[in-house]
């Protein structure tokens, strides 16, 4: 569809090559499409590159909830613990901090909980289409997510974030020590039971997977350019992206640009509260120990997990804005964490890393038309559930694109709702 008009120009181009970038890309191109790719980085090297490889079917409990405040003055209080916020950012983050508080009022919660899950349904096996005929298909796992206590008392299922699972026909089910060190031999003996989510996905490598999307993108016709994005516009009856001394034009523009969407779209009037949730992650290579599934630490709120490459554990939530130097010790402070759940493990040779989840106060993406702005979609602000809800962001962006109605609600993702 190229050169259609006698203009020579793309119909789509998506700015950014994250995981949710590749699979709009991916997805467009399957319609027959012609797409660029904008990136100033290879595919999956930022945000997508380094998470937990949970791929969730079944995310339906958001960040906020009712009671929540409760626990935070504890978790600020402790600099090792899973929240904190450095001083200098404290004006920025106190505003969104209040959305975010307000967000899980009692009457919200099932309405996000419903928008999630719509955006993970199906997730593994969604994943398993879209690397159909590539290498990278066997880096998609099936597995349980499996949430550790150290006190048997501790694992209630009548806790609000199970009860929410159970009303959406979550499979879950609560183990005790014995039958948790079957299922995961090298686990400290410490912990006592463990509540299971079945019917699970795991990534291998996270990078992999999306790098594998791209090349299938590319095989397709898609082409990805290394440049930096500075400003986007409307053009005529398309869309430019104005790039140093370069410039692409096309019919549509997918903005996927994880955390920095929004700046993107501040000079056409949008002030939308994304904030960078920065989190890290400590790969220990040669680990001396296995892990067969996703490991909920829920006392560090963490996730350990076996990568190709070793034992990876990520989580913190770290509010410093998007340029700050990432703070490494907040991914040494993981170390301690695996020592207490393998004890026989290896992290001599730690690799810290760390990343920003683009996260809206609701924990919700945006996805969709942008108002006002005929012919710009919006695909960004997955926060901690990118990975799982990427390939059906992707297919709802090619329905948008092409003009198929969503069989999925749209309006809970709207760019305009935080006005
Ligand atoms: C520690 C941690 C653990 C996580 N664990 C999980 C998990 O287990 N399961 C799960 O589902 N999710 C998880 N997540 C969340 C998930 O990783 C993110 O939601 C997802 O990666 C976001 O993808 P994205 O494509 O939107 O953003 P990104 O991967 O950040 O991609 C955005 C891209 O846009 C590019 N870009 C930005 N601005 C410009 C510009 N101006 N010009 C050109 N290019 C630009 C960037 O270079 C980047 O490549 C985790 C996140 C972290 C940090």
């Amino acid at each position: 569809m190229k050169g259609q008009g006698g203009q020579n120009r793309d119909d789509v181009v998506v700015i950014g090559a994250g995981i949710v970038g590749v699979c709009c890309a991916l997805q467009l191109a399957e319609r027959g499409l012609s797409v660029t790719v904008i990136d100033r980085k290879p595919p999956c090297e930022e945000t997508s590159f380094g998470n937990a490889g949970v791929i969730s079917p079944w995310s339906c409990v958001p960040q906020s909830v009712p009671g929540l405040w409760r626990k935070l003055p504890k978790w600020l209080l402790d600099p090792q613990g899973p929240v904190f916020i450095r001083k200098r950012h404290a004006p920025v983050f106190l505003p969104w901090a209040l959305k975010f508080l307000a967000a899980g009022r009692p009457d919200r919660v099932d309405v996000v909980g419903d928008a999630m899950m719509a955006l993970s349904r199906n997730s593994p096996a969604n994943y398993r289409a879209l690397l159909q005929d590539t290498p990278a298909l066997e880096l998609v796992q099936d597995s349980v997510y499996v949430f550790v206590y150290r006190q048997a008392a501790q694992a209630n299922l009548d806790q609000l974030g199970w009860r929410m699972r159970k009303m959406r026909d979550v499979p879950l089910s609560l183990i005790g020590g014995a039958e948790l060190r079957e299922r995961e031999p090298d686990i400290s003996p410490a912990y006592e039971a463990a509540i299971l989510i079945h019917e699970q996905g795991r990534a291998l490598n996270p990078a992999a997977i999306g790098k594998a999307i791209a090349d299938k993108a590319k095989a397709l016709g898609v082409r990805f350019n290394l440049s930096e994005t500075r400003t986007i516009s409307r053009h005529g009856d398309g869309w430019t992206a104005i790039c140093g001394d370069r410039q692409y034009n096309a019919r549509k523009m997918v903005l996927a640009a994880g955390v920095w969407s929004a700046s993107l779209l501040k000079p056409l009037g949008f002030n939308l509260p994304l904030e960078a949730e920065r989190g890290y992650h400590l790969l220990c290579r040669e680990p001396g120990i296995n892990i067969n599934n996703s490991i909920m630490d829920v006392e560090h709120m963490c996730v350990a997990s076996q990568m190709a490459a070793g034992v990876r554990i990520a989580g913190t939530a770290e509010f410093a804005g998007i340029q700050a130097a990432p703070d490494h010790r907040r991914a040494f402070v993981f170390r301690k964490a695996l020592q207490s759940l393998f004890p026989g493990i290896n992290t001599d040779q730690a690799e810290p890393w760390m990343g920003r989840r683009p996260t809206f106060p609701d924990s919700l993406p945006c996805i969709g038309p942008v108002a006002g702005q005929d012919g710009l979609f919006a695909a960004f602000g997955h926060s901690h559930y990118g990975l799982g809800q990427a390939p059906t962001t992707g297919r709802i962006i090619a329905d948008c694109v092409t003009g198929r109605k969503s069989d999925i609600n749209l309006q809970p993702y709207r760019t305009g709702r935080f006005t």
